[in-house]
């Protein structure tokens, strides 16, 4: 089985990694109060460059979601089915995440979720599981 294919950090997404790594979700926000996701140099709001990362719950609603039966990596092979949602986060922005597999059966629009962090040796992984 080949493994998992892993995002490689760079300069502007390494604050996001290392605080996975300590188990905690951030996201940037800039200095006009606006959350943003995927990291970004700049505010699509307000063009501003000053930023921060800041700490948030984790906690979101499945947004939209898809169950995949062909993986799309052979890394996924045998895995399927399995569900990519986009799940939305309270201060306004989404992300995407795959469920665990236990969560394929009852995933819906709307679902609570939460993150959880997936280690592996080159990355955490901030990764989303519904709340029963
Ligand atoms: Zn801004």
């Amino acid at each position: 089985m080949s493994s998992r294919p892993m995002p490689p950090p760079n300069p502007l997404t390494a604050g996001f990694w290392e605080a996975a790594r300590r188990h905690e979700l951030v996201l940037q926000r800039c200095a006009c109060g606006r959350f943003r996701h995927y990291p970004q140099p700049l505010c699509p709001e307000c063009y501003g460059g000053d930023w921060s990362w800041v700490p948030v719950s984790g906690k979101g609603a499945i947004y939209t979601y898809t169950v995949t039966h062909r993986p799309f990596h052979p890394a996924w092979a045998g895995q399927t089915p399995y569900v990519v949602a986009t799940v939305e986060l309270p201060e306004g922005v989404r992300m995407v995440s795959d469920l665990p597999p236990e969560d394929t059966e009852a995933v819906r629009i709307g679902a609570p979720v939460e993150v959880f962090f997936d280690d592996h040796e080159a990355v955490t992984l901030p990764r989303f599981r519904l709340v029963r």
